[in-house]
C-alpha cells in the first residue's frame, strides 16, 4: 500500500437532487456538470442512487481514513446529538420527500438518529475496495463472514426501506429481498420457484411487475431449453452491483428469511403479514423472545404507513407469533412479546 505523507480533508458526502422539470425530473449532482437529460419519473430514484453508488466507488478510502462527515458538519442532518460512536458506514438519507438523496460516511450513533435514511449493508461497495481484504480483517479485526444472518437482513430491510419507493407493496419487497441476498457478483439472480411457492408468491407475477416499473429488476425471459424452476432476472440497483459474490452467509440469510416468514398461520395472512414477521424476527435478539424498536423504521421497512401498523401487529398477535405488542405515545418505540412457542424459533 502506498504511504501518503498527508492528509488531504476527507470528503466523502456526495448529493444528488432530483429537480422537477417539464419532461420528467433531471439529475442535478454538486459534484459533476450537469446533463440534463430529464429521467422517467418511475425510475429516477433508481437513477439517483446508482449515480451515488458511482462516486462511492470511484472514491474508495481505507476505513482508517473515513470520518463522520454528520460530525464535520456540526450534526446538522438529525435532531439530538449525544456524540459520535461506533464505526463509519456508508449512510443513505432521503431528504425532503425524496428530491434529495445523500450518501455520506456517518458514524453508527449519527446514523441511528438521522431520519429517514440507511445504512448501506456491509459487502455492498467492498469489492471496489483495493486493499485486501485479509490485510484489512488483520487491522480491523473484523469477522471473516461478516454480519450474521439476522443482521444482515435487518440492514437489507432497512436498506430497501430507502431504496424502495415508499408505496412498494409487501409482495414486491419480499422478492426484492430475497433477489438482493442471492444475486451473483454480476447482478443476476435465479430464484427458485420453490422458494416462490414457499412465500405462496408462486403464480404471482404483480411483484415483479412492480420492481420493473421502477427499475429495480428486470426479468429475463426463459428459453424453451431453461430451467422452469427458477425465476432468472438481472438486477438494477447500482449500490447493490457492486456486491460480494453470493456467499454462503447471504444465501443462509436469505434462508432465514423464509423460515421468519413461513409459519403457516402468518403465512395465510398473505405477503404483509410475512414481511411484519420478518422485520420483527430482524429485530428480535435471538432468544429473548421480545424485541424495541422505533415504531416508525418498523413501518417504513414494512413499506407501510405508521398508522397502518397496528393492524398487522393485530394479525400477527390473531395468529400466534406475538403474545403482545404495545407503541410507547411518548418516544414512539414499539415494543413486542413473542408467542411462547415462537421464541428461539430461527
Ligand atoms: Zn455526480
Ligand atoms: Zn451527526
Ligand atoms: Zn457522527
Amino acid at each position: 500500500m502506498r504511504v501518503r505523507t498527508r492528509c488531504p480533508a476527507v470528503r466523502r458526502t456526495w448529493i444528488v437532487e432530483l429537480r422537477p422539470q417539464a419532461g420528467g425530473p433531471v439529475l442535478v449532482c454538486q459534484h459533476c456538470p450537469q446533463n440534463g437529460s430529464p429521467l422517467a419519473a418511475a425510475s429516477a430514484r433508481s437513477a439517483a442512487l446508482a449515480h451515488l453508488a458511482r462516486h462511492a466507488r470511484c472514491d474508495v478510502l481505507p476505513v482508517h481514513m473515513r470520518t463522520c462527515q454528520c460530525h464535520e458538519r456540526g450534526c446538522c442532518w438529525h435532531p439530538r446529538h449525544r456524540g459520535c460512536a461506533g464505526p463509519i458506514r456508508l449512510l443513505l438519507a432521503r431528504e425532503r420527500g425524496g428530491r434529495v438523496w445523500r450518501l455520506a460516511d456517518s458514524c453508527t450513533a449519527c446514523a441511528a438518529a438521522t431520519d429517514q435514511s440507511a445504512v448501506v449493508p456491509d459487502t455492498i461497495l467492498s469489492a471496489a475496495t483495493p486493499w485486501p481484504s485479509a490485510a484489512s480483517r488483520r487491522r480491523r479485526g473484523r469477522q471473516p463472514r461478516g454480519p450474521g444472518e439476522q443482521t444482515r437482513v435487518r440492514e437489507m430491510l432497512s436498506y430497501l426501506a430507502a431504496a424502495l419507493p415508499a408505496d412498494t407493496g409487501a409482495a414486491a419487497r419480499l422478492v426484492a429481498l430475497q433477489c438482493a441476498l442471492r444475486m451473483d457478483a454480476a447482478a443476476n439472480v435465479q430464484l427458485p420457484t420453490g422458494i416462490l411457492r414457499g412465500l405462496r408468491l408462486g403464480h404471482c407475477s404483480e411483484p415483479w411487475q412492480e420492481l420493473e416499473r421502477v427499475r429495480w429488476l428486470s426479468r429475463i425471459p426463459a428459453t424453451p431449453e431453461g430451467d422452469t424452476a427458477t425465476v432468472a432476472a438481472r438486477l438494477f440497483d447500482a449500490a447493490l452491483l457492486t456486491q460480494s459474490p453470493a456467499r454462503p452467509d447471504r444465501r443462509r440469510a436469505a434462508d432465514w428469511v423464509l423460515r421468519a416468514a413461513r409459519p403457516t398461520r402468518v403465512a395465510a395472512g398473505g405477503p404483509l403479514p410475512q414481511l411484519a414477521a420478518v422485520c420483527l424476527a430482524a429485530y428480535t435478539p435471538h432468544g429473548a423472545g421480545n424485541g424495541l424498536t422505533e415504531a416508525d423504521r418498523m413501518a417504513r421497512d414494512c413499506g407501510l404507513d405508521p398508522s397502518a401498523l397496528p393492524d398487522v401487529l393485530d394479525q400477527l398477535t390473531t395468529a400466534g407469533l406475538l403474545a403482545s405488542w404495545n407503541v410507547c405515545p411518548d418516544s414512539g418505540d414499539l415494543r413486542w412479546t413473542q408467542a411462547a412457542q415462537c421464541v428461539g424459533g430461527l
